[in-house]
């Protein structure tokens, strides 16, 4: 398979060709026999055909058609192929949960998908994923950070983000422009658990970034008061990037 198939940018088809970062990528992941694993965007194969062996279940979500007729051809009824949208697949209707999260993701949608994992935070145990390196530096950037962004407060409220290595351009065809990084994400016992208030949550967060340079009190004009913000134990003059994730939910409680 593979060589007939002309990669489809729309499509983020950046397909791993280094064995040794393929193998890399697994055994961080430490599949245990008995897991189920949910493969996002499995292309040609490169990851799934080293997961299946390792896994009891693999299920493996896949956009494209073409890939996915070889993907059937290729590992036949052993792999659970569902021929949709990631974006649009509920993650908490798939069975053997919480399951393992895994994929070297589309790019071009690695945010919206970021956030659709973290609405099914539930659903799986852990995720082992590609990604930009500049986006994987976002995501767990330390608070004070200039990479500290909304992005890395939504994450770090739903889970514990770790960047375990990363990739080279070489390691792909065709070859990114960017250095990648593998990232582990570990979901949290979650402070804030009712789906509204998780939704205010990151409505706050959203506002309180709006304009990195304003002031949270400027930023949350309309939303928390100066004296909400103060009584919450913080300085309507700081500015987002200051505020830790328990800072926002302390902000949150007290609006
Ligand atoms: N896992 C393969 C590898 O490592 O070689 C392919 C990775 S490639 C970066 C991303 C894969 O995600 C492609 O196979 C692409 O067709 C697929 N993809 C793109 N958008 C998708 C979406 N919305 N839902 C599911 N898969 C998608």
């Amino acid at each position: 398979m593979g060589n007939q198939h002309r990669p489809r940018r729309r499509f983020g088809q950046n397909f791993l060709r280094d064995g040794s970062v393929i193998q890399r990528i697994v055994s961080a992941a430490g599949i245990q026999p008995d897991d189920t694993v949910v493969e996002i965007g499995p292309g040609q194969g490169a990851l799934t055909s080293q997961l299946l062996p390792v896994c009891r279940q693999l299920l493996a979500i896949e956009l494209d058609r073409d890939l996915a007729a070889a993907l059937r051809r290729q590992f036949g009824e052993r792999l659970e192929l569902i021929e949709q949208d990631a974006l649009r697949v509920n993650l908490n209707e798939l069975p053997g949960q919480p399951y393992r999260l895994i994929g070297n993701l589309p790019y071009n949608i690695s945010t919206p998908l970021l956030f659709h994992f973290f609405e099914h935070a539930s659903a799986w145990q852990d995720a082992h994923i590609m990604l930009q390196k500049e986006v994987a530096q976002r995501i767990c950037a330390p608070v004070g950070d200039k990479e500290y962004s909304r992005l890395t407060v939504m994450t770090q409220f739903f889970a514990v983000a770790q960047i375990l290595f990363d990739v080279p351009p070489e390691a792909f065809y065709p070859a990114p422009k960017v250095t990648s990084s593998i990232v582990r994400l570990t979901p949290r016992q979650l402070p804030v658990s009712e789906p509204d208030r998780q939704q205010a949550f990151a409505g706050l967060v959203k506002a309180a970034f709006a304009q990195r340079r304003k002031t949270l009190a400027n930023n949350l004009k309309g939303i928390i008061s100066r004296e909400a913000i103060s009584e919450a134990g913080i300085d309507p003059r700081r500015r987002a990037q200051t505020l830790s994730v328990e800072d926002f939910i302390n902000l949150l409680n007290s609006a």
